[in-house]
Parts: C-alpha cells; sequence; structure tokens
C-alpha cells in the first residue's frame, strides 16, 4: 500500500486524468466453449509509478471514499466498449462491500449504462461474501433494485468468506462464482475437487449458475465441465485486456469454442449425451437403465448392489429388494467364486469386457450362459467407486446358433445325396461354394477350387468357351446353361458335365450371385470334343 500515497483530491484528480481503464476478462459457457461476457477489472496506470494492481489501491478507494467514483468511470468506460461489441454479451461489475450501503447505487448504474446504450439486463453485479457481514437490510433493498432492472446478482469468491450458506439465502443470487483458490489446485488435491464439487452440487441445487473462477488449464475446465460447472473464468480462456482488446479476445474465444469443442469423456466416465444438471442426468440414466436390453446392475467397493434394473433381478430369479444393499456374496454365493476376480479387476481401475459364463446349477436360472462386462466407476476424484456391470443372456442365441447349425447340416446332408452337385458363384464367375462331390469329381483337394481355381478342373479346350458362354450370361443376366469335360486323373476318361445356375438379384436389379448345379450327361453321338458353351446358343 506504500506505493500509493493516496488522498481524496489526489484520487480524484487520477480518475480525471483517464488513469483508470477498465480491463476485460473473458467468462465463457463451459460446455460449448462460446463467450458469455466480460467481467470488468479495474486498472490503475500511474505515470510516475506504472500499473498498480486492484488489491492495493479497491481498499484506500474504499477507506478514503472514491470508490463510488471509480466504478462511474469505470461503469462509463465499461458498457460503452461493451454496447460497440456485436451480440448481447454480458458484463460483470464489481461492487465492493461499503457501496451496498449507498441506496442510490442502483440509480447511478441505470443512469450510466441508459447513456451508454448498453441494457442493465445485460449487466452482473458481483458482491463478496464481506459484503453481507452487516447491513443486511439496506444490501436487500439495493440487490432487489438491481434486480427489477432486469441485471443479475453474483455472489463473488465463494467459499473463502465466513458462514456463506446464510448469505447465500440472504440475496437473490442468480451466480455462484467458485473462488480461484479452489480451482487451481482442484486437479492435484482431492479436497479441493470434493470442495468444488460440492459447491457446484449446492449451486445446482439451489438453481444458480455456477462460475469457475481462476481456469488456467484444459483439465480444470474438462474436470469443471464433468461436474456441471456452466460457467468459466481464466487464463485458459483470457487474461483480462482493455477496451481496445475486445474484439482479438472474442476472436479468440470463438476460435478456441470451435477448435476446443468439448470432449465427452473424463476420467473415463463417458458423458455421452447425459449432458445437463445432476439431477436430469440421474433421470436419465434411469430410464436407461430401466430400458436397458440387459442386465445391469451398480456395485459398490464392497460388492454390495447399490442399483439394478429388473432385467437382472428376472436374471437372477430374485426380486430388486433382496439385491439392494447386499452384497453378491450373499445373493449368489455359488457363482461368487466365478465373477470376483473380474469384479476386483474392474474395482482396480480396469474395463474388463466379453466374459462368457455359464450359471452354476445351483442357482435360479442356472446352466444359463451370460456375457458380461465390468466398467470401473469414478467419482470427481477419479478414484473408483463401485463397477458397473452388465450381462447378456447368450442362452437364446446359442440355442438359435445350434439349430441354425442342425439345419445347415440336414440341408447340405442332403445335397450331398442328391445327384446334382451344387455350386454358388459370385457375380464374376468366383466359386464361393461347392459340394463335396466336386473334390471327388475333379480329384482336386481343399480350397483349390475357390475363385477361378475351379476352371483348372475343366478340359483345356472347354475352358475358353465354358468362360464365354458364362461372360454372356454374366452380361444378360440371363440363365447360365454350358457343357464341359472334367476327369478325375490323367488315367480316367473325360466326363461330360451340364452346369446350369440362375441368377441372384439385389434391390438394384445387379447380380449379387449365381446358384446353380452340375449333372453328368451321357456322350453326344457325333464328337467327343468342342463340346463346351452355352447348351440354348448352340441349339440355336
Ligand atoms: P476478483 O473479482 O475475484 O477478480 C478476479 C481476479 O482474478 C482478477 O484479479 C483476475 O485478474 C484474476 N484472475 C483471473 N483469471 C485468473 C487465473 O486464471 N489465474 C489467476 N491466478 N488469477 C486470475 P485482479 O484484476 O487483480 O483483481 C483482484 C480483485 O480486485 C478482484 O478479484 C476484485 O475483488 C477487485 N476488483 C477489481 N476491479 C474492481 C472494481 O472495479 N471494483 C471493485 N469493487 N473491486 C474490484
Ligand atoms: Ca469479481
Ligand atoms: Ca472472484
Amino acid at each position: 500500500m506504500d506505493l500509493v500515497e493516496s488522498n481524496y483530491t489526489d484520487a480524484v484528480r487520477a480518475i480525471e486524468n483517464g488513469e483508470f481503464t477498465p480491463h476485460f476478462q473473458p467468462l465463457v459457457d463451459l460446455r460449448t466453449g462460446g463467450l458469455y461476457g466480460f467481467e470488468l477489472l479495474a486498472r490503475w496506470y500511474r505515470p510516475e509509478q506504472g500499473w498498480i494492481p486492484p488489491d492495493e489501491f479497491i481498499p484506500l478507494a474504499e477507506s478514503d471514499g472514491w470508490i463510488d467514483l471509480l466504478t462511474r468511470e469505470l461503469l462509463r468506460k465499461g458498457c460503452s466498449a461493451l454496447a460497440a461489441l456485436p451480440g448481447s454479451l454480458a458484463l460483470s461489475i464489481n461492487i465492493s462491500p461499503v457501496q451496498l450501503r449507498n441506496l442510490s447505487l442502483p440509480d447511478e448504474v441505470q443512469t450510466i449504462a441508459a447513456a451508454a446504450g448498453f441494457s442493465t439486463d445485460r449487466l452482473i453485479v458481483e458482491i463478496t461474501e464481506s459484503a453481507l457481514a452487516d447491513k443486511v437490510e439496506t444490501a436487500r433493498i439495493i440487490a432487489r433494485a438491481f434486480k427489477s432492472m432486469g441485471a443479475r446478482l453474483a455472489l463473488d469468491d465463494f467459499g473463502t468468506g465466513y458462514s456463506s450458506l446464510l448469505h447465500l439465502q440472504s440475496l437473490p443470487f442468480d451466480e455462484l462464482k467458485v473462488d480461484r483458490s479452489f480451482v487451481g489446485c482442484m486437479t492435484e488435491q482431492r479436497d479441493s475437487r470434493k470442495i468444488v464439487a460440492a459447491v457446484v452440487g449446492l449451486g445446482q441445487s439451489l438453481g444458480l449458475t455456477t462460475v469457475a473462477e481462476g481456469v488456467e488449464t484444459a483439465e480444470q475446465a474438462e474436470m469443471l465441465r464433468w461436474m456441471g460447472c456452466e460457467l468459466g473464468q481464466g487464463w485458459l480462456f483470457g487474461k483480462p485486456v482493455p477496451a481496445d482488446g475486445l474484439t482479438e479476445a472474442m476472436e479468440k474465444c470463438a476460435q478456441a469454442a470451435t477448435e476446443h469443442l468439448p470432449s465427452s469423456t473424463m476420467g473415463g466416465v463417458s458423458m455421452g449425451s447425459l449432458e445437463g444438471l445432476p439431477a436430469q442426468r440421474l433421470a436419465q440414466l434411469q430410464a436407461v437403465y430401466d430400458g436397458a436390453p440387459v442386465g445391469l446392475a451398480f456395485l459398490d467397493r464392497e460388492m454390495r448392489y447399490r442399483n439394478l434394473n429388473r432385467r437382472l433381478a428376472n436374471m437372477n430369479g430374485r426380486p430388486m429388494s433382496e439385491h439392494l444393499g447386499r452384497t453378491v456374496q450373499e445373493v449368489m454365493p455359488e457363482f461368487l467364486a466365478q465373477v470376483e476376480p473380474f469384479i476386483r479387476r474392474a474395482l482396480s481401475g480396469e474395463a474388463v469386457s466379453g466374459v462368457e459364463l455359464t450359471r452354476p446349477p445351483a442357482i435360479p436360472n442356472g446352466g444359463t450362459t451370460i456375457l458380461l462386462s465390468y466398467e470401473p466407476a469414478r467419482d470427481e476424484a477419479g478414484e473408483v467407486v463401485g463397477v458397473s456391470v452388465a450381462i447378456s443372456d447368450l442362452t437364446p442365441i446359442k440355442q438359435a446358433q445350434a439349430a441354425q447349425r442342425e439345419t445347415e447340416e440336414h440341408f447340405r446332408s442332403m445335397l450331398e445325396l442328391l445327384p446334382q452337385i451344387p455350386w454358388i458363384i459370385d457375380a464374376e464367375g468366383r466359386a464361393l461354394d461347392v459340394s463335396q462331390r466336386w473334390l471327388e469329381l475333379t480329384g482336386t483337394e481343399d480350397d483349390g477350387w475357390r475363385g477361378y481355381g475351379w476352371m483348372e478342373s475343366l478340359h483345356p479346350e472347354d475352358r475358353q468357351p465354358t468362360w464365354d458362354a458364362m461372360h454372356r450370361a454374366f452380361a444378360t443376366g440371363e440363365p447360365i446353361d454350358v457343357i464341359y469335360r472334367l476327369r478325375k486323373s490323367e488315367n480316367e476318361p473325360w466326363k461330360r458335365l451340364r452346369s446350369r445356375g440362375r441368377a441372384r438379384f439385389g434391390e438394384d436389379g445387379k447380380v449379387i450371385c449365381w446358384y446353380g448345379s452340375i449333372e453328368e450327361v451321357a456322350e453326344p453321338d457325333c464328337s467327343q470334343s468342342g463340346t463346351a458353351g452355352m447348351v440354348r446358343k448352340r441349339a440355336d
């Protein structure tokens, strides 16, 4: 304070000389990254001393009686600066405790704002807790006057004063500013984190907008957003700037809002679309729980059921009430040995998924196969507080798979008995499937028939005519009908085969694949060679 040799006349002269200027610090919507407004902060530049911080001159202005003069000067400049900007950004102003004894303050503010063409419903009036220590009745009248002109009321530096909760009730506040001393160390200190979370929760339950001060890192912003804090202010979003830096500050915020769109996860906890207040999130979560097509449960660190949905209760063959508050061991002792290792892994922070287990016969629905996943759930301090369990019953799927396998087996056995040899080729003639009997007929092994491999088994003279005939069918979509020769080995005679197939068309009219079959046909009387080609075409 020794820096400032202050007395009233000195200060008045400094104000008249324009030594005081407003600086503006961005207030940002934490969820969208968009600019919400600016807080007006006083700066004093003394030609012989340089910049003097407000923490030094504000106490003097209060004690020497020139704080009202200073506030009017700053407000005038601040309102004109913001009125010149596009949009309707908010302007947050600081009012000293002593000023809350001055009943004409709201009128003075209104006059200044009107003169600057700045609407008072864009004003936020920040009051510190200490302002409320005495003369609460006067403060209440002033607060009401501000509210009646559409201004919002913010309780500044919340958490640093005394009997804060009492003050919260004494005036009709709209906003709660969490002091930067908590925000600054919230990512390192668990206690600070808990306090911030509690203040944000308190603000929300009272219907107040919560503003976090002193946000310096993206990590803090992300954590605050996750807690449901609406607004943020701090060096991360911008330092206080003079009026001629406002446009640049606005542009920087707009750019940051598009570049750093809030991510949707924090510490492994997915927010997804669960935006909004904790109460809303809770209701949404419960709806998700109840409507989920899988069994869901939340187990705490002692493996007690803290929540579960009806589907899981049904799966376990016990009412929900028999689960809640009880441990897995108490509810299903026979199953504990199988599931405990996975729960323990999740409790130590590991997400475990895709666990397939068969329920022991002794428990209800025993013998059924289930698929489990375990997801650690963390609190705002990042500590694992429990495990979210999801269980789907695989029995119907397993049964359906078995039934399908059985049907396929029947079908295959039947096909193998038919004299014809079925095949499937794609739209370009690559073989996708052939009967086992193709292998017997051609003496080939394994998957050699796949793709265009099947053509290798044809009589060399028949390959080109067969290929040409098939391509004519590919081009028109007309059925395939070709004859070619095959033999099992060099020592065996050639056999004549007729291959016929039909196209399967997609919705767009294009061929998806061809289904067909081959059968042995008798030798023609005339010749032994040159038989390949499209049968119908040849007959024409
Ligand atoms: P405040 O109202 O809590 O203002 C926020 C203070 O935090 C400002 O300090 C600001 O520069 C600083 N700050 C903002 N973001 C960060 C950050 O990310 N990290 C850190 N470490 N600090 C940050 P400033 O401007 O020095 O103001 C100090 C206090 O002086 C203000 O605290 C306010 O109580 C008072 N003050 C400033 N201007 C006025 C005024 O016009 N009238 C009255 N009555 N008081 C004022
Ligand atoms: Ca303030
Ligand atoms: Ca503050």
